[in-house]
């Protein structure tokens, strides 16, 4: 019989993982919670719809990367997807709920894990877990320096301090479609020195042309027109005032003008969290930007809308990679150890007082195997304290307790061992 592993692109957090993994989430929430964003929860899986109207058909998450959910009995094949990512749902959720009729901007988070078949390698996984963090019913260029900044101190409270940022506008629809035009016109005659994907896409999606990894694309792009030289006053004002306060808040970032998002419900701010000194776009550790259009695409109303997602998955990774360690959180801060028979009676008739919502954190031997043999697994479980009980203590009506650390011992009542803890 063969054994079944993992599926490729997924990865199980062992216990010994969790102590980090738990930490970063925890970290999460509380900074979602510090800047006002509430939590919502949201389907798995959802119509595929949804995905196609939302990230774009010719996107390769839609083109190469959903993962279609069905029944072996139904015959709507391809009409549910696993979630890619989490804006799509929580601005379905936003319209459907009608959540415009709460006071504005209405700011939600979700800590999810997302799913798209991308070839798999470190720090590239089919399950993918994101901190996912959006700003909805708001237009002002205020809102996204908010939601750089949670970003940035989050990165920054993290130890993270040398994630980069890095920042590009993308003006109105209008202005992109100008600009398209310009490009197009630029890169048609030139279309033969092009990648095979970029060559696609100038049909399909050219502004996606401008983040090609690919070193000739790149080469070629350097002499054609800029995005920035169509803006008008909007978008530039809009651009001006992310950056002057970017400046005030002490936020460095990089003007990286081929940083886009190819659908056109985006305008203006669009960022992404880059790890220096690795190549390739693994190193980003999230990203962002304005998507005004994207709720009255999914017939909503025309409010503006701010966001971004974190990859939980590299941010762990970066974290484990630096030595980030934590203390073990799961050692007992006592450890029980019944001398005799009437000691592990005992102990069963004072562990749920011992437990009860308060300090400390117990662990106790379901059997007495010798004192001597407890005490070194107390030490194995790098346990702070054993509390030793047999005959002689509970007449006396007192218990040893010992400090593993120090060595020293004392003789306690069950109320002074509460209030040591
Ligand atoms: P995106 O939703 O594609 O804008 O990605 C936002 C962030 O999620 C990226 O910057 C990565 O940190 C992370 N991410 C995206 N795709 C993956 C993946 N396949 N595996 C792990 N992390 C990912």
């Amino acid at each position: 019989m063969t054994t079944i592993q993992a599926p490729r692109g997924t990865r199980d957090i062992l216990p010994q993982d969790q102590v980090l993994w738990e930490h970063l989430v925890d970290f999460c929430k509380l900074r979602a919670n510090q800047f006002g964003y509430l939590p919502i929860t949201i389907p798995t899986f959802e119509e595929t719809g949804l995905f196609e109207r939302s990230i774009g058909e010719s996107t390769d998450i839609l083109e190469k990367e959903l993962f279609i959910v069905s029944n072996r009995n139904s015959a709507e094949s391809d009409r549910y997807a696993l979630r890619p990512e989490a804006t799509a749902g929580i601005v379905r959720a936003f319209v459907e709920h009608g959540l415009h009729t709460l006071p504005q901007p209405v700011k939600l988070y979700n800590i999810l894990n997302n799913f798209r078949y991308e070839r798999p390698q470190k720090g590239r996984y089919r399950e993918l877990w994101q901190f996912d963090l959006e700003i909805i019913g708001e237009k002002s260029p205020l809102a996204d320096c908010w939601c750089i900044l949670t970003g940035y101190q989050l990165f920054q409270s993290l130890g993270l301090t040398e994630v980069e940022l890095q920042l590009n506008s993308l003006g109105l629809l209008e202005e992109r479609t100008e600009f398209l035009s310009a490009l197009r016109d630029y890169l048609e005659p030139r279309k033969d020195q092009l990648s095979e994907d970029s060559k696609r896409r100038l049909d399909s999606n050219p502004l996606r042309i401008l983040d090609s990894k690919d070193p000739q694309d790149q080469a070629l792009l350097k002499d054609a027109p800029k995005l920035l030289d169509f803006f008008g006053p909007v978008s530039q004002s809009h651009f001006e005032q992310v950056k002057k306060t970017l400046d005030l808040w002490k936020i460095p970032y990089h003007l990286n003008p081929h940083l886009v998002r190819g659908l056109d419900y985006y305008c203006h701010t669009t960022f992404e969290w880059y790890l220096p000194g690795e190549g390739g776009s693994q190193s980003a550790l999230g990203g962002g930007g304005r998507y005004d259009g994207l709720l009255p695409q999914l017939n909503g109303p025309d409010l503006g809308a701010v966001g971004q997602a974190l990859g939980l998955d590299r941010i762990f990774n970066a974290l484990d990679a630096k030595g980030y360690k934590l203390a073990h959180t799961n050692n007992p801060e006592l450890f029980l150890i019944p001398a005799d028979e009437a000691g592990l009676q005992h102990i069963l008739q004072i562990l749920p007082e011992l437990t009860w919502l308060t300090n400390p954190r117990v662990d106790w031997s379901f059997e007495k195997v010798g004192v001597g043999n407890l005490l070194k697994k107390a030490l194995k479980l790098e346990a702070e304290a054993v509390l030793i009980i047999g005959s002689a203590e509970i007449e006396k009506g007192k218990y040893q307790l010992k400090w593993l650390q120090t060595g020293e011992q004392e003789e306690v009542t069950l109320d002074e061992l509460k209030a040591k803890f």
